[in-house]
């Protein structure tokens, strides 16, 4: 089995994100693995154990997304290669989509390749039906179990109003949710390999194609505007009575 695995660099969640200039900005916040990848890199692993073969992980990104990779290694990723180039800029999910197809037609011979349901910086979720729709394969998103018998699988998809099961043909492109189960910590042996390894680095010369063009634009970025806020604490001498006071404010206030 050849499993991708596609993970993003970005900033860590805790990480308080503004708009400086009409571009985002978070300060000296870490930058991480996008936390839904590290599903999408549990689900590529524990394919490998069930079927054997490889998980290659990759990352378009700057040079210092290679961190990002080097987590998907210390989890147990076979490899991993990074998509870089000068030319790459002002991308937007159609394009970033145009890539990762590409990367897959030259890795060749992909089996599944794994996504994460979204990336908490850009947050559009659109990148995998996207790349599936490039390369003509199925796209079996959210998945919370996936089960492969042949050269078919079977999804569990896990959504808000309940679970779905779909089945399609491999290749095949996945998105996974939390539900599939916890991702695992990396190993002390997994960062030794990882903190040793040499990430090759590919161009656009190496995919064979131009910088794609984006269709979607972000002219400039803004904070959200300020709201006046006041807190008022209710007192009173039992619960009922802060109760009845509150209800009687909400009443005032129109909420109720
Ligand atoms: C070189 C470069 C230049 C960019 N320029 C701009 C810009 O000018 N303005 C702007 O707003 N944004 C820019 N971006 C960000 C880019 O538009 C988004 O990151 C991209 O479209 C993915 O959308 P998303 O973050 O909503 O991901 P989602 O669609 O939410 O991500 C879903 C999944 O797709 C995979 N994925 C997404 N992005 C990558 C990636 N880079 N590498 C590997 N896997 C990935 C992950 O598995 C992720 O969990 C740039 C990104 C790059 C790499």
């Amino acid at each position: 089995m050849k499993i991708i695995v596609f993970v993003k660099q970005v900033p860590d969640s805790a990480a308080k994100v503004t708009a400086e200039n009409g571009q985002a900005a978070w300060g000296e916040a870490p930058m991480v693995i996008n936390p839904w990848d590290e599903y999408a890199v549990e689900a590529a692993l524990q394919q490998k154990e069930a079927h054997g073969g490889t998980v290659t992980a990759i990352s378009i990104g700057s040079e210092n997304a290679k961190e990002a990779l080097k987590h998907a290694l210390a989890m147990g990723a076979d490899d991993a290669i990074l998509v870089s180039d000068p030319a790459l800029k002002n991308l937007d999910t159609q394009a970033i989509a145009r890539l990762l197809a590409a990367i897959v037609q030259k890795v060749g011979g992909v089996d599944m390749a794994f996504f994460g349901r979204q990336a908490i910086d850009g947050d559009s979720g659109l990148t995998p039906t996207q790349t599936a729709r490039i390369l003509g394969w199925p796209a079996l998103t959210l998945a919370a179990s996936i089960k492969v018998e042949g050269s078919t699988v079977t999804v569990e998809r896990s959504f808000e109003e309940g679970r779905q099961i779909v089945s399609a043909n491999l290749p095949a492109v996945f998105s996974l949710v939390k539900d599939f189960g916890e991702p695992r910590y990396p190993s002390f042996m997994g960062i030794r390999k990882a903190s040793r390894a040499e990430i090759p680095t590919w161009t656009l010369a190496d995919l064979g194609i131009a910088a794609p063009t984006p269709v979607v634009s972000w002219p400039t970025l803004i904070n959200p505007p300020s709201r006046e806020v006041k807190c008022e604490f209710i007192t009173g001498a039992s619960a009922q009575e802060i109760a009845e006071k509150l209800a009687d404010k909400l009443i005032a206030e129109k909420v109720l």
